[in-house]
């Protein structure tokens, strides 16, 4: 079972920049999928296509066998989390991870019941009156995570979220993604330039190279094969 297909998606930028040309790939439900090229091959692109930030030029992009191409971002059930967190700073942690619930009308007690869940499972229990200035960047990058975890989504993509973290916080924050991806059972899509990150997060690999998909495999398959 695919939660996520992507078919014969292209992109060409406004410019003429042909940023992405027909790629396919297709991701199982529930598996931790790295996306993983040099810069400048379209992995970005990739990213804002699924979610749905800007229109593609060809292809299709289908969530759990729907295709959602067209669908407003708004109504796509799939999270994303930045490298650079992009936490609202005059709101506290609690109000950063229960605005979206709010957003789509979630009841009172519903949201409390899922926030509370949330910070558990995240660990920021006592930071919940803080704003994100008075956190650490491994703290901020968690209740970005949480913001999104707590919604649900089908489908979470990372882009580079551990990025600007120095090596020692990275390879925590790497345990931390892990644990959380086998206690939600969610399909996740992470996006790196980082090779050895990608062997160890990855169920699946998808190797992207100027614009293509050059493999989409097993982590075992991608990095043993000639
Ligand atoms: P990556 O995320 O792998 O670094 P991108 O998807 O950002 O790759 O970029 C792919 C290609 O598209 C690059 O050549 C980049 O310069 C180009 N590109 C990205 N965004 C735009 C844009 N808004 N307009 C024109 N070209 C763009
Ligand atoms: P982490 O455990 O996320 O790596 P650090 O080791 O960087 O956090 O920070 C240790 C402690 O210092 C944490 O409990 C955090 O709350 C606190 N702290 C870090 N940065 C700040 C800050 N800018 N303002 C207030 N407290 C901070």
């Amino acid at each position: 079972e695919l939660t996520l297909e992507v078919d014969g998606l292209t992109k060409i930028y406004p410019d003429g920049t042909l940023a992405v040309d027909e790629i396919d790939f297709g991701i199982e439900a529930g598996d931790f999928c790295v996306l993983i090229g040099p810069s400048g091959c379209g992995k970005s692109t990739t990213l804002h296509s699924i979610i749905g930030n800007i229109p593609v030029t060809e292809g299709q992009v289908l969530l759990e066998g729907e295709d959602i191409t067209e669908t407003p971002t708004y109504d796509r059930d799939i999270g994303l989390v930045f490298q650079d967190f992009q936490l609202f700073p005059h709101m506290t942690v609690r109000e950063n991870i229960t605005y979206g619930l709010e957003r789509i009308d979630c009841p009172p007690d519903e949201i409390e019941r899922r926030v509370d869940d949330a910070i558990d499972l995240m660990h920021l229990e006592g930071l919940e009156e803080r704003t994100p200035e008075e956190l650490s960047a491994g703290q901020q990058q968690r209740v970005a995570l949480t913001r999104s975890i707590v919604l649900e989504p089908q489908l979470l993509l990372l882009d580079e979220p551990l990025g600007d973290m120095d090596y020692k916080l990275q390879k925590r924050m790497e345990r931390e993604l892990l644990r959380i991806h086998r206690e939600l059972d969610t399909t996740f899509v992470y996006v790196t330039h980082d090779q050895t990150q990608a062997m160890r997060l990855a169920d699946q690999i998808v190797v992207m190279n100027d614009g293509k998909v050059e493999q989409s495999d097993s982590v075992e398959n991608v990095y043993n094969s000639p």
